[in-house]
């Protein structure tokens, strides 16, 4: 084989197809091929009709490719699991794939395999909302202490704290946070006693605080 000039033109092998006869080097017979991908390609024509040359090289890549593209198949990063196979744009692979929390969304395949996308967000939100949880623990407003978080209510967080005079009270972080709030409302009382008491009252300031104390127990001085 190899040695008789068959005549090839016109022949497809894969998706090469035989265009015309180029030239004889050592014995061989050169052709000139197309290939389906619209690639030009000379070969030998033992090579082609072996089945050894079956495109211009497209196929072998589209094959790398395929070998490349089932690696991520099913495969799990963190949260995210590959489902199936999106497609290339911008020579980038792109999956579909589902979040443990039960998202679904299209991921770049070299982030994931470089651990750049862990979740579809929700992990990121998760940890965004701990630092918020965290971020008060232990801080101090005026005269109030934040002990730990209580609970979560109309989008506001609210702080178990103690105020200097010992009482305990939830507040609302936003409050804490723009100084709305720096007692549990004996500031205000005791800037009250300070304000009315003058030395000359008829009562003394411990009569003052008591009194006070009772309007307050009546919500009338509260913070
Ligand atoms: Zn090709
Ligand atoms: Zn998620
Ligand atoms: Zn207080």
């Amino acid at each position: 084989m190899g040695r008789r000039k068959l005549d090839l033109v016109g022949q497809r092998f894969g998706r090469l197809t035989v265009v015309n006869f180029d030239k004889k080097i050592n014995k061989k017979y050169f052709w000139n091929c197309i290939c389906d991908c619209g690639e030009k390609i000379i070969r030998p024509g033992q090579s082609l009709i072996s089945g050894q040359t079956q495109s211009c090289g497209c196929l072998q890549k589209e094959r790398a490719h395929e070998t490349h593209f089932k690696d991520l198949m099913g495969r799990k990063f963190s949260r995210i699991k590959v489902i199936s196979f999106k497609g290339i744009y911008n020579k980038r692979t792109y999956w579909n794939c589902i979040c443990d929390c039960g998202k679904e969304k299209v991921i770049n395949g070299d982030h994931l395999k470089r651990g750049l996308i862990l979740s579809c967000g929700c992990l990121r939100n998760e940890r965004i909302r701990e630092t918020q949880l965290k971020d008060l623990t232990g801080k101090i407003f005026g005269r109030i202490t934040v002990i730990n978080f209580d609970r979560r209510k109309n989008g506001n967080i609210f702080w178990n704290c103690i105020c200097k005079c010992g009482k305990k009270i939830s507040i609302n972080g936003n409050s804490l946070k723009r100084g709305l709030t720096v007692s549990c409302g004996c500031y205000k009382l005791h800037r009250i006693i300070d304000e009315i008491y003058d030395g000359k009252s008829y009562y003394t300031k411990e009569e003052w605080k008591e009194i006070i104390k009772e309007e307050t127990s009546n919500g009338k001085f509260f913070r």
